[in-house]
């Protein structure tokens, strides 16, 4: 980690994205003082199984809950696009949005899922990862988008990539959210949508509809046990308390600078071991 503060943009599709996969993370580099932007690419106004709500309502409640997420992980600005969810975002359309910010914040540093991960059904996850890592990469040339570059506004090489959640490749980094899993828990629970969901994986009891405020309390506590776990089984591969994991790649202006890493595997060696942040 240099020592400078950075700007650091996650880009994501739905609010509980971010919570989820790297929470502990962002509440770490917050702590040590570098600018975290959040920027949520859809409302995520389909993501529940109640009957009762509108998509307004949903959107509404869910962009709620991930202010109040970001506040607890110490994020500097939230971001809403506001595409609608589902499978509705013109990809050419997003991408010339994330160059837009990824020049207007700055931003050294690039989180977001991983576009070679295969088994990925969800169409706004496919297609924001995939324009998220175009952007990185694209952001730097001064004849793409002209009409963006004014005032503030200028091509910016962001230098690093950083893939969360499941992996298309083992991961080379690890950060140690020992200090920071907590805050991860206190801000993954504020998903009240995402825990209703959860139900039909942890409590076939619950009906994931019609969920109690009793039921909710169980439901968290599921959540927050799954959390754990996740953190301390990948800390244990690298002897760490809890972690969260990435692949992370160094951006050159239109490409990733992995050039040395695949020939390396291609050759048949082993990955490099991975970084500890
Ligand atoms: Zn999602």
């Amino acid at each position: 980690m240099k020592s400078e503060s950075l700007n650091v943009l996650a880009i994501f599709a739905h609010p509980d994205d971010l919570t989820l996969f790297c929470a502990g993370t962002i509440a770490k580099w917050a702590e040590e003082g570098h600018n975290i932007y959040a920027l949520c690419v859809t409302r995520g106004n389909v993501g529940t199984l109640r009957t009762d709500l509108t998509k307004k309502d949903v959107a509404e409640m869910r962009e709620k809950e991930l202010r109040a997420a970001n506040k607890i992980l110490g994020v500097k600005d939230t971001i809403m696009l506001g595409y609608p969810d589902a499978g509705f975002i013109d990809g050419v359309k997003l991408r010339e949005s994330l160059v837009y910010y990824v020049r207007k914040l700055k931003a050294d540093r690039v989180i977001t899922f991983d576009p070679w991960f295969s088994y990925e059904v969800h169409p706004d996850h496919v297609i924001v990862r995939r324009m998220a890592a175009e952007a990185s990469a694209f952001a730097a040339f001064p004849l793409l988008y002209p009409e963006q570059i004014k005032n503030d506004v200028a091509p910016y090489a962001c230098s690093e990539v950083w893939f969360m959640g499941l992996l298309g490749h083992v991961p080379n980094c690890f950060v140690d959210i020992s200090s920071t899993l907590e805050t991860k828990i206190k801000a993954a629970l504020k998903f009240e949508a995402t825990l209703e969901l959860l139900a039909q994986l942890f409590a076939p009891d619950i009906d994931p509809a019609n969920v109690s405020p009793e039921e909710l309390k169980k439901l968290s506590k599921y959540a927050e046990r799954l959390l754990k776990s996740i953190a301390i089984t990948l800390g244990k591969k690298v002897n760490l308390k809890a972690s969260e994991a990435f692949f992370m790649q160094k951006v050159l202006p239109g490409y990733f600078d992995n050039f040395q890493q695949i020939m390396m595997e291609l050759l048949g060696n082993p990955p490099e071991p991975p970084r500890i942040y």
